[in-house]
């Protein structure tokens, strides 16, 4: 019961280290990083209290030594994802229950046990595991992870706060029930704050969890349920189970008290869950809340008034940071004709600048992409521009997986405008260029709107402001988050809440409010002081 209006701490971004040569940060991730590397780690299924070991076992390999083994991973079996969901039931009323300041309070822990003696453990197994440079790793599994749990408190708090209008006469009140059933979240490979975030983000808010993260994510991931743990979050309440998905999402789809999905992932995966939700429902007690956040074909349109070194840099960081696996990374560009002798001179110079190599040798700024089957796929579209009479591939265009998953950052310039990988979403360090004539502007806007069924990133760089303000508005159902003169990557939680439309999801802006409105079941309830003693009204007298 609440005994009073509690404040919460106002949330701050986290400070993101520089991990300089000689800072006390960088000695403390290499050691740890190095320790890490050495060691041999076996991942459980988390399942209420108990650590289950199933026996059948897979190894976890970094992307850029792949023959190297830092640890194996315990897979589900179908009777494991049962328990699982039947153990979040278990703890459910009790959580439920628990005033939410002390649920907040287990979160705002979990923040600073990540910000301060987890940080470096969470960075170097994101950076071994998932192929982070540290800068990369710092801003997801330090400071984003960090960011997710704080601002949601605080938003939590904000939504609790905002009430109905009363008088002397009633008294109307809004409480935020948790959904009834469970919630499952899905989480992609590529950020470790994303993985924390779906799964506490639906916890907060009063739900029980059954989590399963990305078989390219585990290492990690691993930490998060011991900062979990640590942080006090009772048994059962975030549930971890790994194995094959598709058995896994059955198993829990065809639960009548499945009430809601947190994914984040590929387009594909996501509507293949959607329609088996659809299958399902009737057998549901609750209608399932669906939230998604899935593909991105994310553009860059630079006009003719742009500076080409903002333009280059804009590309060389927007589409390469973290080998291009952001679902915001630059993949399309749109560069105008005058601009772009200067823009792909600085392009390709920065390009062949770049070091490649294992994370740990921190002069790399490109590191391996995820794993055989991302590298096969670039390959595939790397070797089909070379063939190509539409493609000219200008920096760039060797791989090679003999010891780790090496893709080359990849610039191809085409002269299609739909190109194939200006259309299709290849989650590697491969960008496309489109030259357009600088009269065409407005005419290559309609382009870039018409080309992909995605629409999550985008922006407009410009010194002319009616240029940009065309672009705003012409853009406008284009982007979920969309850029004026800056890269399209980068979203900070608490600044830019992140989230597309169209085949990019449902657009529920996850580190927001709005999504956390998602995982609540509000109730109002109206309380009459006097209440009526007569049915007749003034009127009928
Ligand atoms: P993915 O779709 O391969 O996997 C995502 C999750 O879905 C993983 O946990 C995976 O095991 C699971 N999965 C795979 N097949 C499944 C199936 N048949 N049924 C149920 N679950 C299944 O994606 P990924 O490679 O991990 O991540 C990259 C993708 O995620 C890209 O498409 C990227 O754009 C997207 N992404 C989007 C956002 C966003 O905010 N919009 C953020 C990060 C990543």
């Amino acid at each position: 019961m609440g005994k009073g209006f509690f404040q919460v701490p106002p949330a701050v971004n986290e400070p993101i280290k520089s991990y300089a040569p000689g800072t006390p940060e960088r000695e403390e991730v290499l050691q740890t990083y190095k320790s890490m590397y050495e060691s041999h780690l076996e991942v459980p299924l988390y399942i209420g209290s108990k650590e289950v070991k199933s026996g059948n076992t897979k190894p976890i390999n970094p992307p850029h030594d792949h023959q190297h083994e830092v640890g194996v991973y315990h897979n589900a079996e179908k009777k494991h994802v049962e328990l699982a969901i039947e153990e979040a039931l278990k703890a459910k009323q009790a959580w439920a229950d628990l005033p939410w300041e002390q649920r907040a309070a287990v979160f705002l822990k979990a923040a600073d046990l990540i910000s301060g003696p987890y940080r470096q453990k969470l960075n170097a197994a994101t950076m071994i595991g998932q192929g982070k440079n540290i800068f990369q790793a710092e801003i997801d599994s330090a400071c984003e992870i960090a960011d997710f749990l704080r601002f949601n408190v605080e938003y939590m708090s904000q939504i609790f706060e905002e009430q109905p209008e009363s008088d002397s006469e009633a008294w109307n009140r809004v409480e935020h029930r948790p959904l009834e059933g469970f919630v499952y979240a899905i989480t992609p490979f590529n950020f470790t704050a994303i993985a924390g975030n779906l799964p506490t983000s639906a916890a907060l808010m009063g739900n029980v969890t059954v989590w399963k993260p990305s078989d390219s994510q585990i290492f990690s991931a691993n930490v998060l349920m011991e900062v979990f743990q640590e942080a006090g979050i009772p048994d059962g309440v975030v549930n971890m189970i790994i194995g094959d998905p598709e058995m896994i999402t059955n198993t829990i789809l065809a639960h009548e008290e499945f009430s809601g999905i947190h994914f984040t992932g590929s387009t594909n995966v996501f509507k293949g869950i959607w329609s088996k939700i659809g299958q399902n429902i009737h057998n549901y007690k609750y209608y399932p809340r669906i939230v998604g956040e899935t593909g991105g074909k994310d553009f860059i349109v630079a006009h003719k008034s742009a500076h080409p070194k903002v333009v280059s840099t804009a590309l060389a960081r927007g589409a390469f940071e973290f080998q291009g696996q952001k679902c915001s990374a630059a993949s399309r560009a749109y560069i105008s004709k005058s601009i772009w002798p200067e823009v792909k001179k600085l392009l390709i110079e920065d390009v062949e600048s770049f070091k490649i190599g294992p994370p740990d040798d921190m002069k790399n700024f490109i590191n391996a992409v995820i794993h055989e089957g991302s590298f096969d796929k670039l390959a595939k579209y790397i070797d089909q521009a070379k063939q190509s009479d539409e493609a000219e591939i200008i920096v760039g265009g060797s791989y090679d997986k003999s010891k780790g998953w090496f893709v080359n950052p990849t610039v191809i310039e085409t002269t299609n405008p739909k190109y194939e990988t200006m259309e299709t979403e290849l989650f590697g360090p491969v960008l496309t260029v489109y030259v357009y004539d600088d009269d065409k502007y407005e005419e290559t806007l309609d382009l870039v709107d018409g080309t992909s069924i995605y629409a999550l990133t985008g922006s407009i760089i410009s010194t002319d402001r009616y240029a940009a303000a065309l672009a705003t508005k012409k853009l406008e159902n284009c982007a979920g988050n969309f850029y004026i003169n800056d890269k399209c990557t980068g979203a900070v939680v608490g600044r830019q809440p992140f989230g597309g439309a169209r085949s990019s999801g449902t657009n529920d802006k996850a580190g927001s409010k709005l999504n956390l409105l998602r995982w609540t079941s509000p109730r109002l309830i109206k309380e009459t002081f006097v209440p009526a003693t007569d049915y007749r009204y003034p009127f009928m007298g």
